[in-house]
């Protein structure tokens, strides 16, 4: 772990193991941290913020530029990591560790150069200034499918606006984690303004929904979390930002670009094996081109290569863990139970080469009826159902009968019925002829269960600050006081 700027060991020695998903094979050990040790860090946070909120921008969006450089230097071996824990392929795994910079790069070029006023009360009595004060410690509880850039997302916005975080990263992919924050540190962050600490969940993170000294709770992850993560940040009205899962439809009507739209469901649905919260996890199709665009569609899933995510030929690596595979068999069982159509059979393999790792292919179903559990709620796999609609009404109305609102996309040459679209879907981000992809510059988040606030863009940065007003009376202009009133 890292507290105070050094390595760390948990108090009882304890330690718990990490695991190839591509090979069953032990990747390391990391301390398991309790809740002396989630104190620890709070403390060391909290100590470091005097110094942090204290620097003037200028000097912590330099910090910050530091960052960005040596994160680019390491993408290498940053990347080799994390596809070791986590399984993506290494590619994948180089845009993320790009992404985690590209976020220290944006937040560092935005503070500094606010806009100020100082505004006239209504009554001509006096003046306002609004000015912006960091919240002060932030627990940042991260998922294991984009561990590093989701890390990016919550330490850049936090630490451009004067915040110190206590990180606690998944059980499953602490190993980049811990990496990065002491490449951070080797920058010459201050110690104490970033901590990170391994263990369970249930344990560490619940310390930070308890601990005083936790100003606020910035968690990405599944919505069952997220909704416990409301509950235990409410007794002492924590902030909190919450990005949870997603259900997200794809919609192709029959003005698309069909070989563009067949690519880009490819890559939207199947990028890191199906395991981001923005993955396209239902495909609605207009009745006139589902049949010519699931040819070429159903022509490229099959040519997916799964294998290694070390291997330069692998398109997609493993599931993350056999959990995660449990889940999606048992969700396509659901489906094919329900009389769904196999267009692409994938499903476990039994190919002795894949005997070792949580290798599960990709799986295309059919006529799925809108009661599966796939229909319903997130499928975090490589597995996707497609719906035949007869036009764009019907297709939305599907589109939001979900709990869920985090994602959607939209392809049409007509960029009239795309805005139309967008505006009727309830998502946080609709893309328009686009998969999924999301940019430091962008407000990102979710719509109804998908989340709570946002993450990235200038309203990222707003969730790290308190609103301060300061209200000014004119000496003399000002109103007699005494009752009566
Ligand atoms: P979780 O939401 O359980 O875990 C996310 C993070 O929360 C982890 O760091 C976890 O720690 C921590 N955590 C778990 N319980 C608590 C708690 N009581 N208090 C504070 N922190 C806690 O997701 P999983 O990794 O278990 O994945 C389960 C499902 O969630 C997936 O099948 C998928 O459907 C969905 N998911 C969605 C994501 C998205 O981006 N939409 C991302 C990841 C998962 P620990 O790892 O130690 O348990």
């Amino acid at each position: 772990m890292i507290i105070g700027g050094e390595w760390a060991d948990s108090h009882t020695r304890e330690s718990f193991e990490v695991y190839n998903p591509a090979t069953g094979a032990k990747v390391d050990s990391v301390p398991r941290g309790d809740r002396e040790d989630a104190k620890r860090a709070v403390d060391s946070a909290k100590e470091a913020f005097k110094g942090w909120s204290g620097k003037p921008a200028i000097e912590r969006s330099r910090a910050m530029l530091r960052i960005v450089d040596a994160v680019r230097a390491g993408v290498e071996e940053l990347a080799a990591s994390l596809t070791a824990e986590q399984g993506k392929p290494l590619r994948e795994s180089r845009s993320e560790i790009n992404s985690f910079a590209n976020s220290f790069e944006y937040y560092a070029g935005l503070i500094g150069r606010e806009r100020g006023a100082q505004t006239p009360f209504s009554t001509g009595e006096g003046y306002f200034v609004v000015t912006k004060r960091p919240v002060g410690v932030v627990g940042a509880i991260l998922p294991w499918n984009f561990p590093v850039s989701l890390m990016g997302w919550k330490l850049a916005p936090g630490l451009a606006a004067g915040n110190t975080f206590v990180v606690k990263p998944a059980s499953t992919t602490p190993l980049t984690d811990l990496a990065a924050v002491a490449l951070l540190m080797k920058t010459g962050l201050p110690p104490g303004v970033v901590n990170v600490v391994t263990g369970p969940g249930a344990i560490v993170g619940e310390e930070l929904l308890d601990n005083p000294g936790v100003s606020k709770i910035a968690f990405t992850g599944e919505t069952a979390t997220g909704r416990r993560i409301m509950e235990g940040s409410a007794k002492q009205i924590k902030r909190l930002t919450l990005e949870l899962g997603g259900s997200d439809p794809m919609i192709v009507c029959d003005d698309a670009d069909l070989e563009l739209a067949a690519e880009g469901a490819v890559w939207g649905r199947f990028r890191n094996c199906g395991q981001s919260c923005t993955s396209v996890k239902r495909l609605f199709l207009f009745e006139s081109i589902a049949e010519s665009f699931l040819k070429s569609f159903v022509e490229r899933v099959k040519s997916i290569v799964v294998g290694n995510g070390m291997e330069g030929s692998t398109h997609m690596g493993p599931v993350h863990t056999p959990e995660q595979r449990e889940k999606v068999e048992s969700m396509v069982a659901d489906a094919t139970g329900r009389g769904a159509q196999v267009l692409v059979e994938g499903g476990t393999p039994t190919d002795k080469k894949f005997s070792r790792g949580v290798f599960y292919m990709p799986v295309v179903l059919g006529e799925v009826s809108y009661d599966a559990q796939m229909a319903k709620e997130e499928c975090f796999g490589p597995a996707l159902p497609v719906f035949v609609v007869k036009g764009l009404d019907e297709a939305i109305e599907r589109a939001n009968d979900t709990a869920y609102g985090l994602g959607s996309s939209i392809w049409t040459k007509d960029m009239g019925r795309a805005y139309d679209a967008a505006e009727k879907i309830e998502a946080g981000t609709t893309w328009v002829n686009s998969p999924p992809i999301s940019r430091a510059e962008v407000p990102f988040g979710g719509f109804k269960q998908s989340g709570l606030g946002r993450e990235n863009g200038v309203e990222g940065l707003d969730h790290y600050y308190e609103t301060k007003s300061i209200q000014v009376l004119d000496y003399g202009k000002g109103r007699k006081w005494g009752f009566p009133i």
